[in-house]
């Protein structure tokens, strides 16, 4: 089957019991046992929920693995996966990383002597020098947030393979419905569904999906000995998203890619961050990786950030709010929203500047959107 089929029957039969369509949302913490340990394959609601897991299943097919975990956050399954690694491991981490990930690395790194390495990863010379020492982790995100680099995944997963560590690759910006990293050679593949794959800006969630099934039962072992699990109804809602995720995620590129040349160009406007230009640095990787250029766009604007807090406030369609992947466009300021948590040094050290605007282009009339973001340059 192709994907867009696939995104509405894989993993999902009717529901056994009453031939629902949909998986109905079992709200119920515990399960009845007909004797101590004899079950219906449930016992209580954190180890295992009927609706999870018809979404676990689901996204395991989704991005190829054995085995799909749902988590209440995407940082949720970020904190489960790093349990996995015992004090002293070595993680190699892409630079430009989500901002909370960066913390919750960080954060590790302080409390429990996880050794962590930043390395721009756009050039995999240098992700060979990093691993000429040994590593646990390396730890991926393509396309990056916000400045919207890419790393090539199958040749990073190649020298981590060689070095013995996991590759872990974050999908959240390109999804299941552009790029498949397990294909690639990745081992796991890390979600906020609280993005693309929720994609109405309704719920926050994470998920973990893991190739090899032996690793895939140590984090089920996880998942339930952590506890950060997303609630059925949570649950039942990212399933829904996952079934337009096809159409979305196409029109999500229309709207992206009109955003994109409107502002190129531009006398106001330094640079444009957008994968499926032709002007972005690693074009024809997007072009080989990827099956699409995705809904994000950043934008470094001249005059630094009086210019950036301007245009903010000259957009009308687009809201000011953190988070991305809804329906709905939606504006950051990186440098005070959502990476305020990275010091200036670092932030500025690698591209992050006051000038810089992250657009979340949603799924309204991409025309609307080109006229928002020219109006506000002209107000600048
Ligand atoms: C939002 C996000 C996360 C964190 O997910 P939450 O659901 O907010 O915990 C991780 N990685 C990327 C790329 C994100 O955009």
């Amino acid at each position: 089957m192709r994907f867009n089929t696939r995104l509405i029957h894989d993993g999902q039969p009717a529901d056994p019991l009453t031939g629902a369509v949909n998986v109905p949302v079992y709200l119920s913490s515990t399960f009845r046992q007909a004797a101590p340990n004899r079950n219906q394959g449930y016992v209580y609601g954190r180890s295992g929920n009927p609706t999870r897991a018809v979404l676990e299943a689901t996204l395991a097919k989704l991005e190829g693995g054995s085995t799909g975990l749902a988590f209440a956050s995407g940082l949720g399954a970020l904190t489960t996966l790093l349990e996995s690694f015992p004090s002293g491991s070595r993680v190699v981490s892409v630079d430009d990383v989500y901002g909370g990930t960066w913390r919750l690395l960080e954060h590790h790194r302080r409390q429990f002597g996880l050794r962590v390495e930043y390395v721009d990863m756009t050039d995999l010379s240098r992700v060979r020098a990093a691993l000429a020492e040994p590593a646990d982790l390396v730890y991926l995100e393509t396309p990056t947030n916000p400045l919207l680099k890419l790393v090539d995944i199958a040749g990073a997963v190649r020298l981590a393979r060689r070095a013995h560590a996991l590759a872990v690759v974050d999908n959240t910006f390109a999804t299941p419905a552009l790029q498949h990293p397990i294909d690639l050679g990745a081992d796991i593949v890390l979600h906020s569904t609280t993005k693309y794959l929720g994609g109405h800006s309704d719920i926050i969630g994470g998920a973990l999906v893991i190739k090899d099934p032996k690793a895939g039962e140590r984090f089920t072992w996880l998942q339930n000995a952590v506890g950060a699990i997303p609630s059925p109804f949570d649950c039942f809602l990212v399933l829904r998203g996952i079934h337009t995720l096809g159409v979305r995620m196409r029109a999500h590129g229309e709207s992206a890619l009109a955003v994109a040349e409107a502002l190129s160009g531009h006398r106001r406007v330094r640079r444009v961050l957008y994968p499926g230009l032709r002007s972005h640095p690693q074009h024809a990787l997007a072009r080989r990786q990827m099956s699409g250029f995705g809904g994000m766009v950043s934008v470094e604007l001249e005059g630094g950030r009086r210019a950036a807090l301007r245009f903010l406030k000259g957009l009308t369609v687009f809201t000011l709010a953190e988070s991305l992947g809804g329906v709905e466009s939606l504006v950051d300021h990186p440098a005070t929203m959502t990476h305020a948590s990275v010091p200036r040094r670092e932030r500025e050290a690698h591209g992050v500047t006051d000038g810089l605007v992250r657009l979340s282009c949603g799924i309204e009339d991409p025309s609307d959107l080109a006229d928002d973001v020219m109006r506000a340059l002209k107000g600048i």
